[in-house]
């Protein structure tokens, strides 16, 4: 038996938690987001998984990412390029009938060009205005021209992006709605996009007729009370040693730790070389059972060292420790290691081994 760390890929509570979404949503259209390798947790089997779901459309950030997704999911879902086109591009667009989001002026020249035969893409196009975010999209101000620019083939679809949606309470959600609401006069009919996740739960003012979820999805974010979403992966590492320590003894590089009393620790086959932010050490934990066991040290690039001492029934080499999943929720993980759900599975590389669960 290999000694990888694994993360089991949950299939169904990823397609129950987009249905959970769905339920959340009064009318319009749940779409997914599956951008960098579906938040870490393999872009082909979620993509397929969502779409035997019924999800229809899906967000990427790079055309080599919709690449990936037609091929697995065939000539039906509509697959949204975010970052948007790059001139050079025309014949993978239209071979893989992408829909382009067009954020800027020179990324609207660019497909105009494409355009000049009058040959439409193939599944159209969709606008990005900023509302606010100052990230990427367009500006309001060019919300007029562009209109008058594309009548010949106009937008399938509008979008924008809130910045602060995880939090109820910000006065940007409402102002950035009010905003994008702003917009619609110059696109009467096209339909609308503005919702994140977070977005999803600020309500049904939001919602307008596609949403953009993506951590959610993989169970992270910060649903609001009631909304129970289920783990996308359980990631769990192997024990490879066990150790009893004297009172007085140090743990790991820089002996950052130091026993004040007898300590069993064992040692588990992960670090931050698999991904598992080395900003952890000394703060995160894994499971053993239903036992926390806080990580003791430093996490090293394929090892870390916790404290098994009230879990000594369990703790033997080959046991697996769970790092995030159902008993290890994967924001608290996050959190502890000063980051969030979103960069913690992402950032898993491929050194832990993906194992897919229908
Ligand atoms: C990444 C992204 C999303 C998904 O955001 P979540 O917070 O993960 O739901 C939606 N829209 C755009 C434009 C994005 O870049």
């Amino acid at each position: 038996m290999s000694l990888r760390p694994r993360a089991h890929i949950h299939l169904s509570n990823i397609a129950d938690n987009w249905r959970t979404l769905q339920a959340a949503q009064n009318g319009g259209v749940t779409g997914a987001v599956v951008k960098a390798d579906a938040y870490g947790h393999g872009l082909p089997q979620v993509a397929e998984a969502l779409h035997d779901a019924g999800c229809d459309h899906f967000f990427v950030a790079h055309s080599y990412e919709a690449e990936i997704t037609r091929a697995r999911l065939g000539s039906h879902p509509n697959i949204y390029v975010l970052n948007g086109p790059s001139p050079d591009e025309e014949a993978l667009y239209r071979e893989n009938a992408l829909i382009p989001v067009i954020n800027s002026s020179f990324q609207f020249r660019t497909m105009a060009d494409w355009l000049v035969d009058g040959v439409k893409m193939p599944r159209g196009f969709a606008l990005h205005f900023d509302t606010g975010m100052n990230r990427l999209g367009l500006p309001l101000s060019d919300a007029t021209e562009i209109a008058e620019a594309s009548e010949a083939q106009s937008p399938i679809l509008i979008l924008s992006h809130l910045a602060c949606s995880e939090d109820a309470e910000s006065a940007m959600n409402a102002h950035q709605a009010e905003v994008f609401s702003s917009i619609i006069a110059a696109f009467p009919g096209v339909p609308l996009s503005l919702c994140n996740s977070g977005g999803v739960w600020l309500g049904e003012d939001y919602h307008h007729a596609l949403t953009r979820p993506g951590i959610a999805l993989y169970g992270g974010g910060t649903p609001p009370k009631g909304v129970n979403l289920k783990p996308g992966m359980t990631l769990s590492a192997p024990i490879l040693q066990i150790r009893q320590i004297d009172a007085g003894e140090t743990v790991g590089y820089n002996a950052t730790w130091r026993a004040e009393q007898p300590t069993l620790i064992a040692t588990l086959a992960i670090g931050y070389g698999d991904g598992f932010p080395r900003s952890a050490s000394n703060k995160g934990f894994a499971m053993l059972g239903e036992t926390r066991c806080p990580i003791l040290g430093r996490v090293s690039m394929d090892l870390i060292t916790i404290d098994v001492t009230k879990a000594a029934d369990l703790a033997r080499p080959g046991v697996y420790a769970q790092l995030i999943g159902p008993e290890a929720a994967l924001e608290e993980q996050a959190a502890l290691a000063g980051t969030i759900g979103y960069e913690l599975t992402t950032g898993l590389t491929p050194r832990v081994k993906r194992i897919y669960e229908t």
